[in-house]
């Protein structure tokens, strides 16, 4: 145990959150850097209505140094901060909160998490992208994808929301009921939670409209290959698994946290083996 009184702490906040593999990937990443003995990852779960007592104790606190929230606490957090970054302002989330100089300064790193992986294999600019869903990381993922120029619609089960969404960030919006355009588009994501365990037998698209060497991310991690993802196979178009994305918003956190370049590989390992890939 390298751990001392100068230690600094990092708390992930939700409720649930016992089953977040944060920890254990950030944790792995410090004892890989050898900053073990300044840095410690945690996780506390935390109801809404106690957030801002999370918030004064981070204040006073002089090694309580970030704050990592996932649901349901990116959007309340927003109000306790001194400090938004732009673009987590516009997705109207923060997930990640760092202190500097006393103050308490909040980030978005979701849509990296997309972002990221994505941009490994293609360019974004230009490309015709279908997100599915309208929800809390919809918001992220369309917002990342928009500033990267590329041309984004919106499909969702409630079209209001998709309408909703779609007017926020001039984007525009595909019927549910024209699904055959899909075939069209260059990337599909996958932003609902449709294909998660234990509801792992559905696709919130009909898959036969896929074709050969379009990009399908679903951002759904459990389990590794969600039934969209194996279709999409089939289909022999290019996949990128949801732990990639859980991934890449962990290293953007690291960086901020650290202000260390972020042992990828090691991290990525921690999520393999926790999700028994
Ligand atoms: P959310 O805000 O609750 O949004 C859920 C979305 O899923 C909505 O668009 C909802 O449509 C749609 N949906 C739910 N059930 C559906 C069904 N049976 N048929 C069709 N659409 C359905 O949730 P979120 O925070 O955006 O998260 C969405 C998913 O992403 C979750 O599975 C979450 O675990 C995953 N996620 C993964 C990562 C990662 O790092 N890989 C990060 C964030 C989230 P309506 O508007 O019609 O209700």
């Amino acid at each position: 145990m390298r751990l001392s009184a100068k230690s600094k702490f990092i708390i992930i906040v939700g409720d649930p959150v016992s089953h977040s593999l944060s920890p254990a990937m950030h944790n792995a990443a410090y004892e890989k850097l050898g900053i073990d003995d300044q840095f410690v990852y945690l996780g506390a779960n935390v109801k809404v209505v106690n957030l801002k007592e999370v918030v004064l104790a981070m204040r006073v606190m002089d090694n309580f140094y970030g704050l990592t929230c996932t649901i349901p606490h990116k959007v309340e957090i927003l109000k306790y901060l001194d400090w938004v970054d732009e673009k987590a302002k516009k997705i109207g989330a923060v997930n990640t909160v760092v202190k500097k100089n006393g103050l308490l300064c909040g980030y978005n790193t979701d849509l990296l998490g997309v972002v990221i992986p994505l941009e490994k294999i293609t360019y974004l600019k230009g490309k015709k992208v279908l997100v599915l869903g309208a929800g809390g990381a919809a918001r992220a993922i369309v917002y990342g994808l928009k500033n990267k120029k590329a041309l984004v619609y919106i499909l969702n089960r409630t079209l209001e929301k998709a309408e909703k969404l779609a007017k926020e960030f001039d984007v525009k919006v595909l019927n549910y009921k024209d699904q055959k355009k899909i075939s069209d588009f260059d990337i599909i994501i996958n932003a609902t939670s449709v294909g998660m365990e234990p509801f792992s037998n559905i696709t919130p698209i009909d898959p036969s409209f896929l074709r050969k060497n379009q990009i399908v991310f679903d951002i759904v991690y459990t389990p590794k290959e969600t039934k969209l993802l194996k279709e999409a196979k089939k289909k022999k178009a290019k996949v990128i698994y949801g732990f990639e994305m859980l991934l890449y918003q962990g290293v953007a956190q690291f960086e901020i946290y650290t202000g260390k370049k972020a042992p990828v590989e090691v991290m990525r390992k921690v999520l393999e083996e926790k999700l028994k890939i």
